[in-house]
């Protein structure tokens, strides 16, 4: 199993009143798989991506990633495993204005340690992996948002990551560009990437092989079929 949680609750506390938004939520992914998980807006999802991602902790409960239990890991082991694990994908792209693609992809691999003089060549692979070679030097306000968003699918990737955390990937795209990014990832998915995707809209969840639905912070339903897995 790649990742396991077992009953995740999450309570957020603003102003001393408790406010559960996670609620039992128990969930294990193959490597390889790719996971759609969908529900309306303010259901949890992106506060569920979060702790997925190591970017919050859960307020109770167990949490396995290549079944090591990470919940008492340390911020700086948290940092280690989003860097060598994880890459993340967001709906409003987050790239760095001022810097072009090539140096947006590149930045993980210099927080990764690699050297200077590899990272160039790195970043231009994966931006190649994305279709974008000839657009490395551009800047984001260069790019149409399609384009964007991939060059932000060759950062996430550029660290060669077992997981994709997509939140709403094609929220900000017009649906033309929408479904050339959902074919990158069913792209990442083939080459054996395990995607796990956050989306309030049935026909992108429709791209993944399994769907979570979640509602008012718990797992409603899972449509995976056990046996075709
Ligand atoms: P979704 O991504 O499905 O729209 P979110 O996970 O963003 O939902 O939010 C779920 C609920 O948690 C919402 O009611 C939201 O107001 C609340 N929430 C999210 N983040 C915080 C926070 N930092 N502090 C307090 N409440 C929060
Ligand atoms: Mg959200």
């Amino acid at each position: 199993m790649l990742l396991e949680m077992k009953h995740i609750y999450k309570d957020y506390n603003p102003d001393k009143i408790v406010v559960p938004v996670l609620k039992d939520i128990n969930i294990s992914i193959d490597e390889g798989e790719y996971v759609a998980i969908m529900g309306p807006s303010g259901s949890g999802k992106t506060t569920l991506m979060n702790i997925i991602g190591c970017l919050d902790r859960p307020t109770k409960g167990e949490y396995f990633l290549e079944e090591e239990s990470i919940v008492n890991y340390s911020e700086n082991e948290l940092a280690d495993l989003r860097l060598k694990t994880l890459g993340f994908v967001f709906q409003s792209f987050n790239l760095l204005p001022k810097q072009t693609a090539l140096e947006n992809v590149s930045l993980p691999l210099s927080y990764a340690g690699i050297p200077v003089k590899n990272r160039k060549k790195i970043a231009f692979q994966a931006l190649a992996r994305v279709g974008l070679q000839d657009r490395v030097h551009f800047r984001p306000s260069e790019l149409s948002g399609g384009q964007q968003q991939r060059v932000a699918i060759a950062r996430a990737l550029v660290n060669n990551p077992k997981i994709i955390l997509a939140d709403e990937p094609t929220g900000a795209l017009d649906s033309h560009s929408g479904i050339q990014v959902m074919e990158l990832f069913q792209q990442l998915n083939d080459d054996g990437v395990t995607v796990i995707m956050i989306t309030h809209d049935a026909n992108i969840a429709g791209y993944a092989k399994r769907v979570l639905h979640i509602f008012d912070g718990r797992i409603t339903d899972d449509n995976s079929q056990k046996g075709d897995r």
